[in-house]
């Protein structure tokens, strides 16, 4: 029997990444999957982001392990879309045991030169459309008396980067805003927990602009990303992290070995926040060239 079996778990940001990571685990383990997703772009956004056809992947993967699989196109921004995606699951599943609010976007600007769109997107997505999600789909588990959020967070809830101040108010707020859903749904049986993954081996790492930012020079690499990426690790070798660390993280949390588990705040970085700064030393792969950082910012360009 599997660790969630009968019960229903609906994820944002399904697409692909660690939504898609969730969903696939969630699934295996014997769980019905609500994926949504907002499949197409934003334009403050330096990365394409999640498309139908992968959404619509994901869901055929879920049907392939046995699960049944509802997929819906939402952007978290929208109250009504979101409310329109749990009507469809209550309709067709009658419950939601699991959300997961991982829909998110990545950006780096300076604050004195960052747009009050690119603001305004980063926030909506990232700290407003976790509150929107969670009041879209807590009546239903309050009248239930049973449900669980798990909601992803950042090590950058825990400290600042450079050039990040959207992304670290928004994950911050984060955590702010589970602990406030935490105090009000624990006496309804309603469990919330936060994940902090540190970088993680997804799009929103591993694209062009975002290699060149992570490793500091033009043309990067995947494998240049890892290796920069080894700096801030404290356990020995880890590039970006598999999603599969994150999902495994959070079935735990969804499972009923976690049901006293509530108001944690988990954090999935290989040692990351121990660290006192910078690794400087890290370890890579034998005779891996490591090109040294130049400096190169493709977001100054
Ligand atoms: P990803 O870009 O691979 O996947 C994110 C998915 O969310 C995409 O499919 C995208 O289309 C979707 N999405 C974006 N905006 C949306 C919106 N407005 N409405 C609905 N869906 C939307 O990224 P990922 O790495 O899987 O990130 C998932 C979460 O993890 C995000 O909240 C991110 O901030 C967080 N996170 C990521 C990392 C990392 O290093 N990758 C580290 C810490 C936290």
């Amino acid at each position: 029997m599997g660790r969630l079996e009968g019960k229903v778990a609906y994820i944002t940001g399904g697409a692909r990444g660690m939504g898609a990571e969730l969903a696939r685990t969630f699934a295996a383990e014997g769980a019905d999957i609500v994926i949504s997703d907002i499949c197409e772009n934003i334009d403050t956004v330096r990365y394409d982001l999640g498309t139908k056809d992968e959404l619509e992947a994901v869901a055929e993967e879920v049907r392939s392990l046995g699960r049944r699989c509802v997929a819906e196109v939402a952007d978290v921004r929208s109250q009504k879309q979101l409310d329109a995606v749990t009507a469809k699951a209550l309709q067709d599943f009658g419950k939601i045991d699991i959300v997961c609010a991982n829909a998110g976007i990545h950006g780096v600007a300076k604050f004195t030169t960052m747009t009050e769109q690119q603001w305004d997107d980063l926030l909506g997505v990232n700290l407003t459309g976790i509150w929107k999600t969670a009041k879209s789909t807590a009546p239903s588990m309050i009248e239930r008396q049973s449900g669980c959020f798990i909601i992803t967070a950042s090590v950058s809830a825990r400290e600042p980067l450079p050039e990040y101040a959207h992304y670290t108010t928004a994950k911050h707020g984060v955590i702010g805003l589970a602990r406030s859903l935490g105090v009000e749904l624990g006496p309804d049986n309603v469990r919330v927990n936060t994940i902090l993954p540190g970088p993680i081996d997804t799009y929103l790492n591993d694209n062009p602009v975002n290699r060149d930012w992570a490793a500091g020079f033009k043309g990067a690499t995947t494998e240049d990303m890892h290796a920069a990426i080894r700096n801030w690790h404290n356990l020995r070798g880890r590039g970006a992290l598999p999603a599969k660390a994150v999902a495994n993280a959070a079935l735990y949390l969804a499972s009923d070995e976690a049901e006293h588990v509530h108001g944690a705040e988990l954090v999935v970085d290989a040692g990351h926040l121990l660290l006192p700064g910078f690794n400087h030393s890290p370890v890579q792969p034998e005779g891996y060239p490591r090109r040294p950082n130049e400096g190169y910012n493709p977001y100054a360009d």
